[in-house]
């Protein structure tokens, strides 16, 4: 059997996957097992942020390798130190607790927000209230949480506790504060599973003002648009924002898995010794190659995504077939009049990979993708959708 035969006979049939099998990498160009070549805008889904096979962040998680490559949580580890503390130093949040994969970091931000609203409320203030069309992830707690029913149907019951306002619809938002005991509300800048949908500049900062006057806690899911893929270290940064609780995942650690969430002032004291805790949350290797990445996420590479972003909208507004991108920095939606999957499908023959989001076309590339690469990719993208 082939890689194909042996995957649909022994893997969980979970994922639509394309015909294509990777080999190997480098930079933002993959290779599949013919030898033909792909230049890649989608990452590994938003993760791979400095490309594949990266020298400095290969090198920083080889020399961990070489000292140890797994602890417990019961004993003090350098690179895990070192990396909360650069994310609190670069956020201004007090402290961070590690874990796994973005779902994960959105459990334990849940989690903190319903333990703190119950020291502080009163246990009945559990509700977090989230958005339409959000994604939040595949956990039974996040899938509650993530506001698309086609995905809650065959998994009843979910985790009670969430409630759902209408995406960009402040007046909806505020009746469901009204009519619930709230702890948090719990939102993505850019909406990127649910279609790269950009909430409004005044819906946030209505969000904003709903968790003062409510006390409310200001939950910000940045595990898609984090880690300077929005043009700003995080996205809530573009707004001007202040949040009580950050998750991040994807891009932290440029391509293994390692979650986080960050907790503000407020929630500092609120998550006490055996109240959460994970096996291999903060484990070295992956903090190692976290601080590789997010010590080189400085203003240079920022002003370099806001560059690359502003060209790809350039260039694709108003391009025969094409109706419209969305989003912000390196996460893009495009609505083309072709199906996505027809666009997708033509793109990966002439040698492109972009991904799928709703119905629209996701990019994501690495932050660093070469210009040159780049533009050869958007090319074959304007080509295909006005063929
Ligand atoms: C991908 C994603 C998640 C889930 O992350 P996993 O690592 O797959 O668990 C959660 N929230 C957002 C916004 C995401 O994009």
């Amino acid at each position: 059997m082939n890689v194909k035969e042996l995957d649909q006979t022994y893997v969980a049939n979970t994922y639509h996957r394309f015909p294509l099998q990777i080999v190997r990498g480098k930079g933002s160009v993959v290779e599949d097992e013919n030898g033909k070549q792909y230049i890649d805008l989608g990452t590994g889904i938003g993760v791979n942020n400095f490309g594949i096979g990266d020298e400095a962040w290969k090198q920083a998680v080889i020399d961990q390798m070489n000292k140890f490559q797994h602890t417990s949580n019961l004993y003090y580890t350098e690179p895990c130190v070192t990396l909360a503390r650069m994310l609190c130093e670069r956020t201004g949040m007090k402290k961070v607790f590690f874990s796994n994969s973005g779902a994960e970091a959105n459990e334990c931000a849940i989690k903190a927000a319903r333990k703190y609203a119950a020291d502080h409320k009163g246990p009945e203030y559990h509700t977090i209230v989230t958005l339409t069309s959000s994604f939040h992830g595949r956990t039974i707690t996040t899938l509650a949480a993530t506001g698309q029913d086609e995905l809650h149907q065959q998994f009843q019951p979910l985790t009670p506790g969430f409630v759902y306002a209408k995406t960009n619809d402040l007046k909806d938002l505020e009746q469901k504060v009204a009519e619930n005991k709230v702890a948090g509300i719990l939102f993505e800048c850019v909406q990127g599973e649910g279609g790269v949908n950009a909430l409004d500049a005044e819906f946030i900062a209505g969000i904003a003002d709903l968790c003062a006057k409510e006390d409310l806690l200001m939950m910000v899911d940045e595990v898609q648009l984090g880690n300077g893929r929005s043009g700003q270290l995080y996205g809530y940064m573009n707004f001007g924002l202040k949040p009580d609780i950050v998750s991040t995942a994807k891009g932290l650690c440029g391509g293994l898995p390692l979650g986080a969430t960050l907790l503000g002032e407020k929630l500092q004291d609120t998550l006490t010794a055996g109240t959460h805790g994970s096996t291999f949350g903060g484990n070295p290797i992956c903090c190692a190659g976290a601080i590789s990445t997010i010590s080189r996420i400085d203003e240079k590479l920022l002003a370099e995504v806001r560059e690359k972003s502003a060209y790809i909208k350039e260039t694709l507004t108003g391009k025969k077939g094409i109706l419209g991108v969305s989003g912000m920095g390196l996460m893009l939606g495009v609505a083309t009049e072709k199906s996505a999957a027809e666009v997708i499908a033509a793109c990966m023959e002439k040698g492109v990979l972009v991904l799928n989001a709703h119905g629209k076309v996701r990019l994501l590339p690495a932050l660093t993708i070469p210009m040159e690469q780049l533009k050869q990719a958007i090319d074959i993208l304007v080509e295909v959708c006005g063929a």
